[in-house]
């Protein structure tokens, strides 16, 4: 039988601003496509006559365009106000203004003359990198709003809404992004663009549920009805309407709340949950101190080092992590050790090429190439405790893959001769199925549910394709996860092992209570996610998240634990 309660198809993207929109798709206008003219052919010389008239008409279009942006900036405020300004800028700018003349004294029409200058300004930036490049789509932006204004062209940008809907975009120029009215626009949706693009700033101030990076949008046709997840980084197309509205109007109410809420985290009867943040260096720890998180339950360490060619040295590490410690000098930070491989290749790791890098060397399995990458970290981990001192003295430290006993004890023994704090995390199904023999081992666990997932599920991670099957709400990992917190509450001993989840199952306010039902003890989360967690937490009891996580653990499929779980609610 067929299940038409299915999305047609879901894209994955990367989620920059956490929420759900459900509603019509809307594709922004696209500008005219403004190919790279090719080199002007030989022949005659413009006269001067010819090049003034082009370069009198170059600047009215760029001062018209400019007075519209400038005009825009007036309305709005904070960022959006300032890329406005500084788009309006660049539609000013006179060595633009030059390089333009100096392509009409090429021979070329004005059109072709602003094109050209503008790709030779665009490779300067490319060149530049990174950041100066996101700034490209600033550039063609104005380019295609000047060339639109010196065809007699309406300004190509964003449709006019007559119903709240969802927009979508090849590249979203910031311009319009900046003049987006939040009360039409429920979600953001970008096939190009990264988490840093002006267009996902500007979507994290007004608040729009946005996802960048969405390969394979343009698949997606004007008028179709998409569910787009902020938060997982996903897009539904022609998901059930019924499940999908329910589920978008359930999430405005939380976002509605979580704009007030402040920590510490507790349930409605006054159970503290340890809601803590995911960062990935010093200064994503800084803000997560400034931000509601009550510590941090997952440091990225090897998402620090991505651009390091060579291995940071121990001091350089013990800096960098007392950083990370000193941020919350009294409470929980939980550093990982290198999760090198896979989708996240370190340069100085020396992991050769192989067919199956998700189930090949990565992780703790780093030991096997050389055991003084962790060997390294944990001395630098350890100094970085003494310098900080207090409650970071014994800094806890977890090793990602594990996945045999004695992987675990092996890992526990190095962090105790250092005087560190060690666990595990939960992430290949050999754990969770035998977690009663690695408890004696470590201290604490933490359940990294993106690769329990992948890998109980069978189900590359990064596939769009296979979005379905690596949802967290499937049943089966939801099962573990109860069977990992019930063996964790009775360890050998007579001692109760804390389990947190760390993977992004834990910043769907949803998920996150079912979770704190079966039996886990804290949460971590992104920034951005938070305050959703935080307040969602605020409805529930204890009992009633364990009433929630009896109902998801009673279904089938993880759409009926998730609706089962929406239906309970409210
Ligand atoms: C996880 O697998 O859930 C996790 C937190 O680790 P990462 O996403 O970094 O692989
Ligand atoms: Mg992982």
């Amino acid at each position: 039988m067929t299940d038409t309660s299915q999305p047609r198809s879901s894209i994955r993207g990367t989620g920059v601003v956490a929420g759900l929109a459900y509603g019509t798709a809307r594709w922004v206008r696209r500008a005219e496509t403004l190919d790279p003219p090719a080199a002007p052919e030989g022949g005659t010389q413009p006269d001067e006559e010819q090049v003034e008239r082009g370069k009198q008409r170059f600047t009215e279009a760029a001062a018209t365009v400019a007075e519209r942006l400038a005009q825009r900036a007036a309305l709005a405020t904070g960022v959006s106000a300032e890329v406005l300004t500084a788009n309006a800028g660049l539609a000013r700018d006179r060595g633009w203004a030059k390089t333009v003349v100096r392509e009409l004294k090429k021979g070329r029409s004005v059109e072709e003359a602003t094109v050209a200058a503008t790709e030779t300004f665009a490779a300067m930036f490319v060149k530049a990198g990174a950041r100066q490049a996101e700034r490209v789509t600033d550039l063609r932006d104005i380019c295609a709003r000047v060339v639109a204004e010196l065809r007699g062209l309406p300004e190509p940008g964003i449709p006019a809404f007559d119903e709240p809907g969802v927009l979508l975009a090849d590249d979203l120029a910031p311009a319009d992004t900046a003049g987006l009215d939040a009360d039409m626009v429920l979600g953001l949706v970008i096939e190009h663009g990264g988490p840093t693009s002006h267009t996902a700033i500007i979507a994290r101030q007004l608040g729009i549920p946005c996802v960048v990076a969405a390969g394979g949008l343009t698949a997606v046709p004007d008028g179709a009805r998409v569910l787009v997840d902020g938060g997982a980084g996903t897009v539904a197309v022609d998901p059930d309407a019924d499940s999908a509205s329910e589920a978008a109007a359930a999430d405005r109410r939380v976002r509605e709340k979580a704009a007030t809420w402040t920590g510490p985290a507790a349930l409605a009867d006054g159970h503290p949950v340890d809601l803590l943040a995911n960062v990935q260096d010093a200064d994503g720890a800084q803000r997560a101190a400034a931000g509601q998180g009550a510590g941090i339950g997952l440091f990225r360490t090897e998402l620090a080092f991505l651009d390091r060619p060579a291995e940071p040295t121990v001091d350089e590490q013990a800096e960098m992590y007392a950083r990370v410690l000193g941020a919350f000098p009294d409470s929980k930070v939980v550093t990982r050790t290198l999760d090198a491989g896979s989708d996240k290749p370190l340069a100085f790791a020396g992991m050769a090429e192989e067919e199956n890098p998700a189930l090949g060397v990565r992780g703790i399995r780093v030991d096997l190439l050389d055991r003084g990458l962790v060997d390294r970290q944990l001395d630098a981990l350890a100094e970085a405790g003494r310098r900080v001192g207090g409650a970071q003295s014994s800094p806890w430290v977890m090793a990602p893959m594990i996945a045999t006993v004695d992987e675990a004890a092996d890992f526990a023994e190095r962090c105790r001769a250092r005087g560190l704090t060690p666990g595990i995390m939960v992430e290949v199904p050999s754990v969770a199925v035998a977690v009663d023999r690695f408890l004696p081992h470590v201290d604490f666990l933490s359940i990294g549910t993106n690769d329990l997932t992948q890998y109980v599920m069978a189900a590359d991670r990064m596939s769009s394709d296979l979005a379905a099957l690596t949802d967290p709400w499937q049943p089966a990992v939801l099962r573990l996860i109860r069977s990992v917190a019930e063996a964790a509450g009775r360890a050998p001993g007579g001692r109760t092992v804390p389990v947190g989840v760390c993977g992004e199952a834990a910043a769907d306010p949803h998920l996150a209570c079912v979770l704190l039902g079966l039996g886990v003890s804290s949460l971590s989360v992104a920034d951005a996610a938070l305050p959703h967690v935080g307040a969602a937490l605020t409805g529930r009891t204890l009992e009633q998240c364990r009433e929630l996580a009896t109902a998801a653990l009673d279904c089938d499929t993880a759409r009926d634990a998730r609706a089962a779980v929406m239906a309970r609610s409210g």
